[in-house]
């Protein structure tokens, strides 16, 4: 059964404009972020959503948590739909959903110890005493590797190492017992020799917690080692789903294709890996025509400019959104 099911979800976001432009144009100027993206997680599943910076992943995971509010669509997290929730309903629902943020430096207050930051979300949801809050904490702090406890509890974040710094941002995601987790790039801001040792804190977390991830990464490469299911995004739009051995030895969409071909390959007599795909990524407050994909995509033909693709199931888990599979 789906944990988390995200349908149909939009998200602009409004652009200031300058004095001149207001004058010629009175419409509004919108960023569309996220642009009518359906998927679902299922219970346990570690679920990657990948693309270049600037498709929307980031926004994604923040309407997941319901850091943001979609600007249309439903997202339905237990049965229940979270995008519309308010007051003491969405901070209930907050305890069992986390979100863990890309830069662990500056998502920690630098004036406060970390003990108080993993503990403060049993505060702020007014659970247990500040005996049991510490005991709490003591023990979430050993779980994610700071040990012993009694030394890292009143260390300020300057004090720790930038993998120290990503289990604290572990310990506070998991303080509150969550059953769903987005985490945003977690090695991204780590050095290469530890990375691996958080990327297996993440799922030992993730097994005895019985936790289910949303892992939002560009780096390919590491999502492979983790995920179950990838979701490539592009432009405000998911482009291709699969199981994680299908998309790596056989992406569909050409957006796919080329992410792929780009993954460096250890070893200094392998083909050099290629480039992303050719051009920038275009604005996404005027994304183009059709195909958002149609002005980089090297097997474009005449119906990509004037034909959205929609996102088809192709079966075995597979959905893709190119017009090359229509039929
Ligand atoms: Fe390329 Fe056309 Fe497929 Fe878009 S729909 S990815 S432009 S072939």
């Amino acid at each position: 059964m789906a944990l988390v099911e995200v349908r149909n979800v939009k998200k602009y976001f409004s652009v200031t404009k300058g004095i001149v432009e207001s004058l010629m144009t009175r419409e509004a100027t919108y960023v569309r972020a996220v642009d009518g993206i359906s998927f679902e997680i299922e219970k346990g599943e570690v679920l990657g959503l990948a693309g270049e910076s600037g498709s929307g992943k980031t926004t994604t995971g923040r309407l997941c948590v319901r850091l943001l509010r979609p600007t249309e669509g439903e997202i339905i997290y237990n049965g229940k739909d979270i995008a519309t929730m308010k007051g003491k309903e969405l901070r209930r629902m907050r305890r069992r959903i986390q979100f863990t943020f890309q830069d662990p430096t500056s998502s920690l207050n630098p004036r406060l110890k970390i003990g108080d930051a993993i503990s403060d979300a049993l505060k702020l949801q007014g659970i247990g005493s500040a005996d049991e809050r510490r005991g709490r904490t003591d023990e979430i702090l050993e779980r994610v590797g700071l040990s012993p406890a009694s030394s890292f509890y009143n260390r300020l974040p300057h004090q720790l190492s930038g993998g120290q710094k990503q289990r604290v941002v572990f310990g506070r995601a998991i303080i509150l017992n969550p059953e769903f987790v987005v985490t945003d790039e977690p090695v991204a801001m780590v050095d290469v020799s530890i990375k691996a040792q958080i990327l297996d804190l993440m799922m030992d977390l993730k097994r005895e917690l019985d936790l289910t991830y949303l892992f939002i990464s560009h780096d390919l490469a590491t999502s492979r080692h983790v995920c179950d299911r990838i979701a490539i995004m592009y432009l405000g739009k998911i482009v291709e789903v699969a199981d994680r051995d299908r998309i790596y030895e056989d992406p569909l969409h050409p957006y796919a294709v080329g992410l792929m071909n780009a993954i460096p390959i250890p070893d200094p007599k392998a083909k050099k890996a290629e480039a992303v795909p050719r051009g920038e990524i275009p604005s996404p407050i005027n994304p183009p025509s059709g195909c958002r994909f149609h002005p980089r995509c090297p097997m474009a033909f005449e119906k990509c400019p004037n034909e959205e693709p929609e996102l088809r199931d192709l079966g075995n888990g597979r959905q893709v959104a190119c017009h090359l599979y229509d039929n």
